[in-house]
């Protein structure tokens, strides 16, 4: 069974629960026992078809953890039966392009992904090929390591490709999913780090996953007082903003970079970058490589996602939560 979106029209109805057909087990395939899956925005922009690319009916859902049931004669021999592992937004890459063999499969132009064209985690099993199913180390084996497999991935990487190496002072946009799991590794590894959020009563809690600094956004004068200040601002929201006033705010070679993408064009010129020499950057989900990096990364410093757990058959609330931003901090689907 599935929790499947009929069509755009499933934005106001809800998903409905149907029986969905999976694949037949391939040679390099795993099948997998779902057991709890996050609800990332994108879901909520395929299930709105904001993107144009949604192929109706699909389930949603893209973060998944869940057990091995069978595998295909390709599948290693790591992912026994019962292995506990999870799924991201990507379930396949050529291999052969020189993204993929330079380690940054998640830029194969040939990328498939979970839930476009396929059905996704909303479901009571899935199947997918075994090079983007990843085992999980003992302490992520519980629903609320769901996250990190979209949304934890997608911060994580900007974090370690467009910071020097060293110390720095790191802006996160939006104080969703995405930038909650920011803040927890932002400050893990040693930074600084300021939330701009346009919900002030979310201050509190920014400070308790790690923020050192909390910026209410809605303020232009309060950005202003930030000016030459950040290595790197990540901007996790998908609205409009004033990117060109958070342009001015990174110090020299600095980066604004976006996983959040706004529907439209940013506003910003090169003169607003020039004098600091800085970039504007934006990247998509994360390679194979670091997301076993980042595994290893939540493990050893006993990092977890801060969740609210819904059963499956609660994924309309869930949803309608999500849509009102009431989300502390992200939403995840467990299977009973
Ligand atoms: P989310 O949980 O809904 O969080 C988004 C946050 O953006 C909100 O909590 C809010 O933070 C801020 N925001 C929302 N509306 C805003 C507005 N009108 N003005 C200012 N800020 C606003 O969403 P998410 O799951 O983190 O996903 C965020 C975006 O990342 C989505 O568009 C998603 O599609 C995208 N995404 C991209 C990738 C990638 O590969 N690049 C991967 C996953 C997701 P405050 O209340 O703190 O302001
Ligand atoms: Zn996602």
């Amino acid at each position: 069974m599935g929790w499947v979106a009929i069509s755009e029209n499933s934005k106001e109805t809800g998903l409905e629960k149907k029986p969905i057909s999976l694949p037949p087990l391939g040679r390099d395939d795993v099948l997998i026992q779902v057991q709890a899956c996050g609800i990332c925005h994108s879901d909520l922009h395929l299930i709105d078809n904001d993107w144009g690319v949604s192929r109706y009916p699909f389930a949603p859902g893209h973060e998944i953890v869940g057990k091995v049931v069978a595998k295909g004669m390709g599948a290693p021999d790591e992912l026994k039966l019962g292995t506990v592992v999870g799924i991201g937004w990507q379930r396949g890459s050529c291999g052969k392009c020189e993204n993929c063999l330079s380690g940054r499969d998640n830029l194969c132009p040939y990328s498939e992904a979970t839930c476009v064209s396929h059905d996704g985690g909303f479901a009571d099993a899935h199947v997918s090929h075994w090079q983007y199913v990843f085992p999980l180390p003992e302490f992520l084996q519980r629903p609320e390591a769901a996250p990190l497999f979209c949304g934890g991935g997608t911060v994580y990487s900007p974090l370690r490709e467009f910071l020097p190496n060293k110390y720095s002072r790191v802006g996160i946009i939006g104080l969703g999913g995405l930038g909650h799991m920011a803040v927890l590794f932002a400050s893990e590894m040693g930074h600084e780090v300021t939330v701009f959020s346009h919900s002030p009563e979310k201050e509190k809690e920014a400070r308790s996953l790690g923020a050192h600094r909390f910026v209410n956004s809605t303020s232009e004068a309060e950005l202003k007082k930030n000016r030459g200040y950040y290595d790197l601002i990540l901007n996790t929201a998908f609205a409009d903003l004033p990117f060109k006033a958070y342009a001015k705010l990174l110090r020299a070679d600095g980066t604004l970079a976006f996983v959040g993408v706004p529907p439209s064009a940013l506003g910003i010129s090169a003169n607003d970058l020039l004098g600091s020499r800085a970039r504007v950057a934006a990247s998509p989900i994360i390679s194979r490589f670091r997301m076993m990096e980042m595994l290893e990364f939540c493990a050893v410093n006993q990092i977890l996602p801060k969740t609210e757990v819904f059963p499956m058959d609660e994924v309309n609330q869930a949803i309608t939560k999500l849509r009102k931003n009431q989300v502390h901090y992200r939403a995840v689907l467990v299977n009973s």
